[in-house]
């Protein structure tokens, strides 16, 4: 497989391509339709959570014929680099309130299902008149709490993967393909 979209730099960190920025860019339309159907006549309020969903925030959002509001959440979820410790905080929260809006909040991906488990109750609580989830990523094999996501992008294996917005200790999130490290990455 040919490394060329990766930057000199971190070419030598990358095992595999998992999901060409081609790939995403067609699914992203594929999703964008899906919403404009379901969401004919109304205002969406899509709400990213960062740092990961910026990429889908902005790649989605340019794709919507409805109308698109944006608001911001960062939470923190993990106790070490890459297994989910179960404890979410709130680090930003929304800028305004979302009573009787029709919200999506837009992850890059769903591992174990904790932090958007807390996200949605969360959310739930303060009354919008709708709430749904887009994730570019899901990771089946890993999830400790069913959730409805409602438009998925892709579903991956349980690898840790980053680009398009994904991090290892704040690394490779401005590649434009997912892919997969090498361990020696991790420094490993
Ligand atoms: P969850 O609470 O669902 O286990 O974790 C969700 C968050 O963990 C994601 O928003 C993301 O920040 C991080 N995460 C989970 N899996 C991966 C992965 O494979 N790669 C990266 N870079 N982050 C991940």
């Amino acid at each position: 497989m040919s490394f060329e979209s990766i930057p000199a730099v971190h070419r030598d960190d990358v095992a595999e391509i998992l999901i060409p920025a081609d790939r995403i860019a067609t699914r992203l339309d594929e999703m964008a339709a899906e919403i404009d159907r379901d969401y004919e006549g109304k205002e969406v309020l899509l709400i990213g959570v960062l740092k990961g969903a910026i990429f889908v925030m902005a790649d989605l959002a340019r794709r919507l014929n409805v109308p698109v509001a944006m608001d911001f959440m960062a939470c923190s979820s993990y106790g070490s680099s890459t297994t989910s410790s179960g404890t979410v905080r709130i680090m930003k929260d929304l800028d305004a309130d979302i009573d009787d809006k029709h919200v999506i909040i837009v992850e890059d991906i769903v591992d174990s299902g904790l932090t958007l488990d807390y996200l949605v109750r969360n959310l739930r609580s303060r009354h919008p008149a709708s709430l749904e989830v887009a994730s570019l990523l899901t990771k089946p094999s890993r999830r400790e709490i069913d959730l409805p996501v409602r438009y998925v992008g892709f579903e991956v294996p349980d690898v840790f993967v980053v680009g398009y917005g994904l991090d290892f200790a704040e690394r490779y999130r401005g590649l434009s393909d997912i892919v997969v490290l090498r361990p020696e990455a991790y420094g490993g």
